[in-house]
């Protein structure tokens, strides 16, 4: 099994996908301020734990994108993972996240790679690590 998030979130002004995960986060995409906010953050960062402590890795074996929610974890354990078999044991957490997120393809949702990595920085910081 794994930590699932459902979540689905789309601004409001211009349409994109996003995780408005704190109060006042704006629209990544188009600056609109956010009307809602969603606490994405603490349960990425048990998924993530999960995984780690089942599988021994941030990636689990399969992973069923149902959702935003789901689809944002996705991006985060590919992240997480490729910081944790990180190369160079010196490389740090956001040099890693450049490497890998830099890497992936992102279409027309370019704006969403500085979107994870705003996630993915305080999912670090929720997970309490180094
Ligand atoms: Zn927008």
């Amino acid at each position: 099994m794994t930590v699932h998030v459902h979540y689905e979130h789309r601004c409001a002004g211009c349409g994109a996908f996003y995780i408005p995960y704190a109060p006042g986060v704006p629209c990544p995409k188009c600056g609109r301020p956010g009307t809602e906010a969603f606490d994405f953050v603490p349960q990425a960062a048990a998924s993530l734990r999960f995984n780690l402590q089942s599988y021994g890795s941030y990636l689990p074996p399969a992973w069923y994108v149902g959702s935003l929610g789901d689809h944002c974890l996705r991006l985060l354990f590919s992240a997480f993972e490729a910081w944790r078999t990180r190369p160079d044991p010196a490389e740090s957490f956001d040099s890693a996240l450049e490497r890998k997120l830099g890497a992936m393809e992102w279409g027309d949702q370019l704006y969403m790679l500085g979107h994870v990595r705003d996630i993915a920085r305080r999912v670090r910081a929720e997970l309490g690590e180094g």
